[in-house]
């Protein structure tokens, strides 16, 4: 048997498995990063095909976003809104969703900004890393949605006191906003079975909450190409592989 089929043969067992913890659990809680977005068309940030290797990343941090609203601006339209606006959900996220649907998942948290689970369909959603479609005055606090008539002006003004317009996604040098912050360490309480997609397990505070879920006894199912800081030590089913390869084979598993 060649080594390609015996990893395959390891896999849809490993595929079973998984699809009997999460059938047989009480609370299971998805817990997403860039991988799951990747065949949606979305690079992760870091490394070789990353978006920092292409753009400048400081168009993101705090301290140069308030100097130079323009120039960051210029950047984050074109990541953010332009480029991110035209990806549309792929297998997994749906998989995700459907699961939530047919009783089997109870949330995501999530460190993506994209929407792509909410497009896909899934109700329970926490954005650890907040979102790209909302955007908040940096004067008067005012939100608003991020349509394309305002983030088209660079840049975008608060209709209110025409202070500079911000995203509520995260910036370097920012907090986790809340309740998401909360609610996500939350689902590591409540869970016993985490499904861990397409994270490097690496962005502090985030990379925690699968840490937090397995101090409490949680079995951690992780899909990702390769392994990650998790995998040795605390995964309990590798499933490796394209999220959407693996969230389709769990599927036929599932339903
Ligand atoms: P990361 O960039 O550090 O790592 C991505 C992970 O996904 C890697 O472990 C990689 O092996 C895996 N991966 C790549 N393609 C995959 C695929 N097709 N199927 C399964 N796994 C795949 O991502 P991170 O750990 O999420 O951290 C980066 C930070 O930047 C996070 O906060 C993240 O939310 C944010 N970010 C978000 C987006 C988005 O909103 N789509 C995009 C880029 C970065
Ligand atoms: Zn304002």
């Amino acid at each position: 048997m060649s080594s390609r089929r015996r990893q395959n043969v390891t896999v849809k067992t490993d595929i079973i498995k998984a699809a009997d913890f999460i059938r047989n659990s009480k609370h299971t809680t998805v817990f997403t990063g860039a991988g799951i977005s990747v065949e949606s068309g979305i690079p992760p940030f870091r490394g070789e095909n990353g978006l920092w290797n292409r753009y400048d990343s400081s168009c993101v941090e705090l301290g140069y976003f308030r100097q130079r609203p323009d120039e960051a601006w210029k950047i984050i339209k074109e990541i953010f809104y332009d480029f991110f606006g035209k990806a549309k959900p792929n297998a997994a996220h749906i998989a995700v969703a459907r699961l939530e649907a047919m009783g089997l998942v109870k949330g995501v948290v999530t460190q993506n900004i994209d929407n792509l689970h909410q497009e896909a369909g899934s109700k329970t959603v926490y954005e650890f890393h907040g979102t790209a479609q909302t955007l908040s005055c940096t004067r008067c606090g005012l939100n608003i949605p991020a349509s394309k008539k305002i983030v088209d002006h660079i840049p975008p003004r608060c209709t209110k006191c025409s202070g500079v317009l911000k995203p509520d996604f995260t910036f370097f040098g920012e907090g986790i906003p809340e309740p998401a912050r909360t609610l996500s360490f939350r689902e590591a309480d409540l869970a016993d079975v985490f499904l861990v997609i397409g994270t490097t397990g690496q962005v502090m505070p985030a990379c925690h909450i699968p840490h937090v879920a397995k101090n409490n006894f949680c079995k951690i199912i992780e899909v990702n190409l390769e392994p990650s800081s998790y995998t040795t030590m605390i995964t309990d089913i590798f499933l490796q592989g394209k999220a959407t390869e693996i969230m389709n084979q769990l599927m036929e598993e599932l339903t």
